[in-house]
């Protein structure tokens, strides 16, 4: 175990936070070039990979002193939007500590975890933890958004026996989630006025058809279940019409699919075609907006050996190995080949949210648990 200097570990998490890099409607140029300039000033030799020209991952390898082998850390450091910021006790920028936990947005997700792991490269560069294994840092954008960073991230020549995905998982080890499809459904009215609308489709009541039979099919779907958890379908957004008195011609709806293995992208468009084919009266149109695959690392993994023997060692228990409820990019990196756990401080509860927070007890737990993985070879 090692003396934990509390007060320098939420300074380094609160220096990440207060800066905005919200996707998808900012960026995260300032945040990186912080980190990229911490990282630098502590001695090591980060290297910033364009991914666009708002933003740039982070790769920094640190070595370690037992030849041939090598563990991966990786964090995605943009952060979905705060949202109306009145609803906020506090403005989610300015990261303030309350009651044993830290709050802002991002905190939980995910730069609690990426300030804990800077903590432990400081204490890496100032000579307190003896790294064993080499430490490769990769610090990713886009994730909220379209995953281009670490599209970018798996282009690169990899060599590590596993990586540790930090996101939020209240310290236990995940090694698997659902499948995220997204796709936009159209529908396609007729412009006239509202007053002299009958027997002209109306695209918004279209839509609420579409959304109630999407709804029955979700209900069909949550039956099954797997390892990774149950396939769902939920209308997430919906836009459509444009004056009071305007039979809308136009609606637009968005819908989050998260699926399980054995589903894939051609069984996602059956469903859709199926719709189609429901209410033939409608014009309907559709496409994907994004696509992340599932995910699951086998239990008997040397990475979740590994993390349990750091969690036995630092709290003489184990923790529950369980699957990832939200999305997140370890499939990305599985299909690179490389073996891939997720593992960090936090609670899903509290990501997305309004006041979203994390418990410093468990920022605490996972730079102790970090610190023994990285210390010690099992
Ligand atoms: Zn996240």
């Amino acid at each position: 175990m090692i003396d934990i200097d509390r007060n320098r570990l939420i300074e380094i998490i609160k220096e990440i936070v207060n800066i905005p890099s919200e996707k998808p409607d900012g960026n995260e140029m300032e945040v990186g070039h912080h980190i990229f300039t911490f990282l630098k000033n502590l001695g090591f030799a980060p290297i910033k990979q364009i991914v666009d020209e708002h933003s740039f991952n982070i790769l920094c390898l640190i070595k370690g002193t037992s030849e041939g082998r090598a563990i991966m850390y990786n964090g995605h450091i943009d952060v979905v939007p705060a949202g109306n910021r009145e609803l906020w006790s506090h403005d989610p920028y300015d990261c303030v500590e309350r009651d044993g936990k830290l709050y802002g947005r991002g905190t939980c997700d995910m730069k609690g975890s990426v300030g804990c792991i800077l903590y432990v490269a400081e204490r890496i560069a100032n000579g307190e933890i003896d790294l064993a294994p080499d430490l490769l840092l990769t610090f990713t954008v886009d994730e909220e958004n379209e995953n281009k960073g670490i599209i970018q991230l798996i282009q690169s020549d990899i060599n590590v026996d596993y990586c540790i995905i930090g996101e939020p998982t209240e310290l236990d080890i995940a090694i698997g989630h659902r499948g995220v499809s997204t796709h936009y459904i159209e529908l396609f009215g007729q412009n006239c006025h509202i007053a002299n609308s009958d027997g002209h489709r109306n695209a918004i009541h279209d839509a609420a058809k579409v959304i109630e039979w999407i709804e029955g099919k979700n209900t069909e779907l949550r039956r099954e279940n797997s390892l990774i958890g149950y396939p769902q379908w939920k209308v997430t957004q919906v836009a459509g019409g444009i004056k009071s008195n305007v039979n809308p011609e136009y609606c637009k709806i968005t819908a989050d699919r998260r699926f399980i293995f054995g589903e894939t992208k051609d069984s996602l468009i059956n469903d859709l075609e199926l719709l189609k084919r429901t209410f033939p009266e409608m014009t309907i149109q559709y496409g994907l907006v994004s696509y992340v695959a599932p995910a699951l690392e086998k239990e008997s993994c040397r990475a979740v050996h590994d993390v349990q023997g750091a969690i036995l060692a630092t709290e003489g228990k184990r923790h529950a190995v369980k699957e990832f409820e939200a999305g997140c990019e370890q499939s990305f990196i599985q299909q690179k080949g490389i073996e891939c756990i997720v593992f960090g401080p936090g609670s899903l509860k509290q990501a997305h949210v309004i006041d979203e927070f994390v418990s410093i007890t468990q920022l605490i737990d996972y730079v102790q648990i970090i610190s023994a993985l990285m210390g010690n070879p099992s």
